[in-house]
């Protein structure tokens, strides 16, 4: 494909969304990836967070996590691009461990993979012995390999019943937890650490975490939280929420479920990436608002043209903003950044991932 037809293929997607001076130009970007890709034997991932232009032209496949995750270990190809943010490129390299894999921006993090370590896993796992350790995907190789099974904001209600536990130990989103611990009737506590490790009673304000239906005794309770959150999805107000639906009251809000739990609790639907997407292909609303994070609501609004996208675009992750598609070219150029993870750690993170996978 040359460059005028790329433009043509993005222009047919994203008129309405990306200015057509950008368009060119990316278009021609795309044109030197795409040939990068097939000299590199390489297959790239597109998360649904990537902007636009980068969403809906180079990716062999796109995707939330999940899919990514599956789409990585199952590829045969010899470089992995991944056009996310770092624990989505460890996750890929956990799965596919012979394969190069590349992050296009080095620093392309993420506040939740940021808010845990592995020591503090450890602490827990110390402090509640014999207790499984549910970890979100949204954290780095080293916690995964101290926990039990992952899930993602799709299964996470799921992977906790698989346990069969009475109590489980949910890392490290405090909204997701909340939000699981509300939908499965689950009572959750989060421990206060005075010093990294050390873990003091649980506080009084979090005793009614699990939507006051347990008692409040000390051993009621099933979920143990920790306190990350994503720094998008946590901007997000019940004020938000109801100024659009003062303008537009027959507007379907859909929120993501690292939201809080009352901004979840107001929406009209909860749901992750993939949920959302679904739920808009299917309902009939006349107007839509996702809170979710900005590109992705440009994702959705572009592969869904009939319908009416309200815009709250307040918030763009500033990790996911980091991969552009200059990088992406460079990155296969370059050979660049090459995520590794040491073996002990990939084996026992690998067991975590793949319980996960199976599990969906
Ligand atoms: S949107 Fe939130 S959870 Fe996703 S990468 Fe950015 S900070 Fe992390």
């Amino acid at each position: 494909m040359n460059s005028n037809e790329m433009y043509e293929k993005m222009k047919a997607k994203l008129d309405r969304i990306v200015p057509d001076v950008e368009l060119r130009y990316k278009a021609e970007i795309a044109v030197e990836i795409n040939e990068l890709k097939l000299q590199r034997n390489a297959v790239i991932l597109g998360h649904n967070y990537m902007e636009p232009a980068l969403f809906h032209s180079i990716p062999d496949f796109t995707g939330d996590s999940l899919d990514l995750s599956r789409k990585a270990a199952q590829t045969d190809k010899d470089v992995i691009v991944f056009c996310g943010v770092r624990f989505m490129a460890e996750t890929a390299k956990i799965l596919n461990p012979t394969k190069t894999v590349l992050l296009p921006a080095v620093k392309a993090g993420c506040s939740l993979a940021e808010s845990i370590t592995a020591a503090d896993v450890r602490a827990l796992k110390a402090k509640f012995p014999g207790v499984p350790v549910v970890t979100y995907v949204n954290t780095y190789a080293d916690v995964k390999a101290e926990s039990d099974i992952c899930c993602t904001s799709s299964n996470a209600a799921a992977v906790v019943d698989s346990l069969h536990s009475e109590t489980v130990i949910f890392l490290p989103d405090e909204y997701l937890a909340k939000n699981v611990a509300r939908d499965t009737g689950k009572h959750i506590i989060f421990p206060t650490i005075a010093g990294r490790g050390v873990f003091d009673q649980v506080p009084e304000s979090d005793q009614a975490a699990g939507e006051g239906t347990h008692s409040t005794n000390d051993l009621d309770y099933q979920l143990i939280g920790w306190r990350g959150r994503c720094e998008v999805h946590e901007k997000f107000t019940l004020k938000d929420i109801e100024t659009v639906r003062a303008q537009f009251p027959d507007v379907a809000i859909l929120a993501h479920p690292e939201c809080s739990p009352e901004v979840t609790a107001a929406a009209d639907f909860s749901g992750s990436t993939n949920a959302m997407i679904r739920f808009v292909q299917q309902s009939k609303a006349p107007h839509y608002l996702l809170l979710t994070e900005c590109a992705m609501g440009d994702n959705v609004a572009a592969a869904n043209p009939e319908k009416d996208m309200l815009r709250l675009c307040m918030v763009r992750c500033p990790h996911m903003n980091m991969i552009t598609m200059e990088d992406t070219r460079d990155s296969l150029k370059f050979n660049r950044y090459i995520i590794e993870v040491p073996e002990e750690i990939r084996v026992k993170a690998y067991q975590a991932v793949d319980r996960m996978i199976k599990i969906s």
